[in-house]
C-alpha cells in the first residue's frame, strides 16, 4: 500500500538492549521508504540514560519537540544500573512518564497474544491458553494514581496514607470509545472491568461505558468485577477479546495477561489518545544481556506493527509483519529467551534479519497475488 503523504516517525532507542532491538526495525522502516511501500520520514532522538549522559536530562526538550512534530514515536527501552542512584527527576524511567504525559496518551493498549509455536513458554496448560488473543485497554492518566486528596497525614496522632480513586464522565467516555473502536477491528467483544459492587467511581464507570456502548451496536459488551476478571484470566483467558478498565485495575490485569504468554521479549504496547501515538515493547533495557547480541527483537517489530496499524492505518503491513514473526518462529528459529529443545538459537541480529526476510517474502507474495 503506498501513501502519498510523508509520515514522520521518531525513533528513541534509549538504553541497554534498546539500540540493538531498534536497529533491525529502523532498517526495515528505511527499506519500506526506499522501496516506496510507505512514505516515511524517520528521525532519531535521545531518551533515558543516553539522553542524560549527553544533555544532563533524561527527556531533553528537543526530544519532546521532535515527538510532538511526529505522527508516531517508537521507543525501545530506558534505564540501567548506572543511573539507579540518580535523583528521581534525572532517572531514565522518569522520561517514560514524561513523554506519555507530553503526548496526552490516555489509553494504554496491551495485546497478549499466544503464538502457537510458543505455547510451551506459558506456565498455564496448553489447552487453557490455546487461541489466547486479547487486548487490555487501560486508562492511563486518571484514577487513583492521580486523584486527590493524596498523601500521608497525621490525624489524632496516627499516620494515615490517603489516595483517591476518581473518574469523570469525559475521562470514562473517551477510554470507552477507544476500546469499542479497537474492538471493531478485532472480534467485536468488550469486557468492562470494575468494582461496581463496592466503589461509586465504578458505578459511574459502568453506567458511562454502557451508554457509550450503545453507539457501537455491532460490539458486544459485558461487565465483570475485577476480582473475577483476575480469576478468569488464568481460568479461561480465551473468553476475552478487549478488556477495558481503569488505571489501577489495568496496571495489574495487563501484567497478569502478558505473563500468560510466558515471554517478555514478544510483547508490544501502545499509548494513544493524543495526536501522536507512542509504541514500545513491554520489556525494559535488560542490562544483563545488553551488548551481547542476545536480545529478542520480536517485541520491537510487533511494536512497529502496532504503530503501522493504529497511527498510520496500514493494517495490511501490520498483519504482514506479525505473520513474519510467526513464520520465523514456525521455522524453529529462536533467540535464547524463547529457545526450546531442538530449536535453532540465533542472536538479535540474525533474528532481525530473518523476520525482515520473512516480511519481504510475505509482502512480495501478497503483491504477486494482486
Ligand atoms: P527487563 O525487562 O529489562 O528484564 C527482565 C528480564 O527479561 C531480564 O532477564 C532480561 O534479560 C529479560 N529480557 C527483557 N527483554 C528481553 C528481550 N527483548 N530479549 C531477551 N530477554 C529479555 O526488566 P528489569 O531487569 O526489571 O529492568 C531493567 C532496567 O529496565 C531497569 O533500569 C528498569 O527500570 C528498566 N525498565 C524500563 C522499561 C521501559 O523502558 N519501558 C520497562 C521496564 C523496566
Amino acid at each position: 500500500m503506498t501513501t502519498a503523504t510523508t509520515r514522520k516517525i521518531l525513533l528513541l532507542p534509549g538504553d541497554g538492549i534498546g539500540p540493538e532491538v531498534m536497529k533491525p526495525v529502523a532498517d526495515l522502516l528505511g527499506a519500506l521508504s526506499s522501496r516506496k511501500v510507505l512514505t516515511v520520514e524517520v528521525r532519531e532522538g535521545l531518551i533515558g540514560g543516553a539522553a542524560y549522559d549527553r544533555t544532563g536530562h533524561p527527556l531533553p526538550p528537543e526530544t519532546v519537540a521532535l515527538a510532538l512534530d511526529s505522527e508516531a514515536v517508537l521507543l525501545a527501552a530506558v534505564g540501567g544500573p548506572r543511573y539507579d542512584t540518580l535523583p528521581y527527576e534525572h532517572r531514565p524511567e522518569r522520561a517514560l512518564l514524561g513523554i506519555r504525559e507530553k503526548l496526552g496518551a490516555f489509553a494504554n493498549l496491551r495485546p497478549a497474544r499466544l503464538f502457537p509455536q510458543l505455547s510451551n513458554a506459558s506456565t498455564l496448560k496448553p489447552e487453557v491458553i490455546a487461541g489466547l488473543d486479547l487486548l487490555v485497554v487501560r486508562e492511563l492518566t486518571g484514577g487513583i494514581y492521580f486523584g486527590s486528596p493524596r498523601g500521608i497525614v497525621t490525624e489524632n496522632g496516627v499516620r494515615v496514607g490517603i489516595n483517591t480513586e476518581r473518574y469523570s464522565e469525559p475521562e470514562i467516555e473517551r477510554i470507552a470509545r477507544v476500546a469499542f473502536t479497537v474492538a471493531k477491528s478485532r472480534r467485536s467483544r468488550v469486557t468492562s472491568v470494575d468494582k461496581a459492587n463496592v466503589l461509586e467511581s465504578s458505578v459511574l464507570w459502568r453506567e458511562v461505558v454502557t451508554r457509550v456502548g450503545r453507539e457501537f451496536p455491532g460490539v458486544v459488551l459485558d461487565h465483570m468485577y475485577v476480582d473475577n476478571a483476575a480469576m478468569q484470566l488464568v481460568r479461561n483467558p480465551g473468553q476475552f477479546d478487549v478488556i477495558v478498565t481503569g488505571n489501577l485495575f489495568g496496571d495489574i490485569l495487563s501484567d497478569e495477561a502478558s505473563q500468560l504468554t510466558g515471554s517478555i521479549g514478544m510483547l508490544a504496547s501502545a499509548s494513544v489518545g493524543g495526536r501522536t501515538g507512542l509504541y514500545e515493547p513491554i520489556h525494559g533495557s535488560a542490562p544483563d544481556i545488553a551488548g551481547k547480541d542476545l536480545a529478542n527483537p520480536s517485541a520491537m517489530f510487533l511494536s512497529l506493527a502496532m504503530l503501522l496499524d493504529h497511527s498510520l492505518g496500514e493494517t495490511g503491513l501490520a498483519r504482514t509483519l506479525e505473520r513474519a514473526v510467526e513464520t520465523v518462529l514456525g521455522e524453529g528459529v529462536r533467540t535464547r529467551d524463547i529457545a526450546e529443545p531442538g530449536s535453532r538459537v540465533v542472536g538479535c541480529r540474525e533474528m532481525g534479519e530473518r523476520i525482515t526476510g520473512a516480511f519481504w517474502t510475505l509482502l512480495d507474495k501478497g503483491a504477486a497475488k494482486q
